[in-house]
């Protein structure tokens, strides 16, 4: 029987890469539901293809628009209100969580509320709301696959492994655009450089993300809920090839890593198919032509988002969930010009340092929280 599948964000970066995937799997997926934000066009055209039950397109005055271009058997849901609707539908067996930033952790909620396995891209949600999380999937039972490259390198070098006999666990990096640039001039860094990432073809967010490093420091908390760490268990090495997407290493010394070419294709497929590995028409790895494999350690000075990461897993409670915003509102203030690359971590920093801590915060905290700092990062800046 084919494994139901709803994608959320199915027009970014993570969604059209998954629709690949099935391509590649054929019978074996069904597509049920497809959601986008405001990129009308290309989920008319995904819809065409792909037959699903409905779809959902977030940016309200699309709406007629989708629906004169799809069959009428589609239906059409609208806005946050419809997405949050079709994230919390149990008729699907896995849910692929593409979507960007803060918006992406209340979908993964819901659909681990009505008891549906998450294949989860999106980062942020553990990063905001990791507590939440656990406690959501102990009630139901439902599952996290993780699609990030790192962490899916992390579960699947712990397949038939012991927790307890992992004594770390190693991140690895690429180091972004900037890995090798005089950290005098990082104030003059324009959005177009910072957009250039070397290795990966991502969003406009994640890429911002890994050129400041912050992308490595949210994997870091979002490592944690994963796999049950503590922050002194997660190291990030950099490896500017991107070849070793992680590493865990065992009390006994042994060190087993998980490569590959680094295409996302590779972590969304197994998160489909998991526990299986099946059958792929992409790329593969030719160690002889890439011959050198190098490392790193990472550069606090040059990229201080990595330390506020680890601050902030460190501090718990909402110190995350404010991280996480406020890095958010900074990166696109940067990407509208209003500040400096450099400004980035400074603008993190001070709003984590000024809110109001809570230990355990609750979803309708978080939220509001998320509320409280967006407000302040675009009033001070
Ligand atoms: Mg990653």
């Amino acid at each position: 029987m084919s494994k139901r599948l709803s994608i959320l964000g199915s027009t970014g970066s993570i969604g059209e890469n998954t629709l690949k995937v099935c391509h590649n799997l054929g019978d074996e997926i069904e597509i049920v539901y497809l959601t986008a934000n405001k990129n009308a066009d290309k989920l008319i055209k995904q819809a065409n293809v792909f037959h699903p039950k409905a779809v959902v397109i977030i940016e309200e005055s699309f709406v007629e628009y989708v629906k004169e271009n799809i069959p009428e058997s589609i239906d059409v849901l609208v806005g946050r209100t419809g997405l949050l609707e079709i994230a919390g539908r149990n008729d699907v067996d896995i849910v692929m969580n593409g979507l960007v930033g803060s918006a992406g952790m209340e979908p993964t909620i819901r659909s681990l509320e009505a008891g549906v396995n998450v294949a989860l891209s999106n980062k942020e949600s553990l990063v905001m709301a990791g507590s939440v999380i656990e406690s959501v999937k102990k009630k139901t039972g439902a599952k996290i696959f993780p699609v990030d490259s790192e962490h899916s390198a992390i579960w699947q070098c712990l397949t038939g492994e012991d927790l307890s006999d992992v004594k770390k666990i190693i991140l690895t990096g690429s180091g972004g655009p900037f890995r090798t640039r005089d950290i005098n001039t990082f104030s003059e860094i324009t959005p177009k450089e910072a957009l250039n990432h070397p290795n990966w073809n991502m969003g406009n967010k994640i890429t911002i993300d890994s050129a400041t490093m912050m992308n490595k420091g949210l994997e870091v908390i979002e490592a944690k809920w994963l796999f049950g760490l503590e922050a002194n268990q997660i190291e990030i090495v950099i490896h500017p090839e991107s070849i070793i997407h992680s590493m865990i290493e065992f009390f006994d010394g042994s060190v087993k890593a998980q490569l590959g070419v680094p295409d996302m294709k590779i972590p969304i497929q197994y998160s489909l198919s998991f526990p299986r590995h099946v059958e792929a028409n992409w790329e593969t790895l030719d160690l002889v032509k890439i011959k050198n494999l190098t490392f790193e350690a990472p550069n606090f000075d040059k990229f201080p988002c990595i330390k506020l990461a680890y601050d902030a897993l460190k501090s718990g409670g909402s110190t995350p969930v404010v991280l996480n915003v406020a890095n958010e509102q900074a990166v696109y203030q940067f990407l509208n010009g209003r500040i400096k690359f450099i400004d980035i971590p400074k603008v993190i920093e001070k709003t984590c340092a000024v809110h109001q801590w809570i230990a355990e915060p609750t979803l309708d905290e978080i939220l509001e929280l998320e509320l409280w700092t967006t407000d302040f990062v675009n009033e001070f800046n």
